[in-house]
């Protein structure tokens, strides 16, 4: 399948990994929009946050394990999660992924 994320979980994409496991890999963002903005992704392909099921819906627990990980070894006094889903939601790459942001105030509501 065609999927920049996929190829970066496969490692045919470089990118600079933070974390990896069997279930899922992080990585830094390359456009990085906070001193600590990782993006965690599943291996398998699930399009987006719209298309976790009873099936798959491990996978993203397990992400939240690994992003409190992330976010505790960085360091971070608070953070912020985000998938974004969809034309609306802004997703431009249709694999699902969480934005881990940190290092900086986040402002509410986002724009
Ligand atoms: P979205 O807009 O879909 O929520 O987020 C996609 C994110 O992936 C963007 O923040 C973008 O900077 C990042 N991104 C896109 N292509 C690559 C890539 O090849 N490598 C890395 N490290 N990040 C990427
Ligand atoms: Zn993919």
């Amino acid at each position: 399948m065609d999927c920049v994320f996929c190829k970066i979980a496969s490692g045919e994409i470089p990118s600079t990994k933070v974390y990896e496991d069997d279930v899922c890999v992080a990585f830094k963002d390359l456009e990085p929009q906070a001193p600590v903005h990782v993006l965690l992704i599943p291996r398998t392909h699930i399009a987006s946050a719209a298309d976790i099921t009873p099936e798959n819906s491990a996978i993203v627990a397990h992400i939240f394990e690994v992003a409190a990980k992330i976010a505790k070894e960085q360091g971070l006094e608070g953070w912020r999660i985000v998938s974004n889903v969809g034309k609306d939601g802004g997703q431009t790459v249709m694999h699902l992924h969480f934005h881990l942001l940190g290092g900086r105030s986040m402002a509410w509501p986002p724009g």
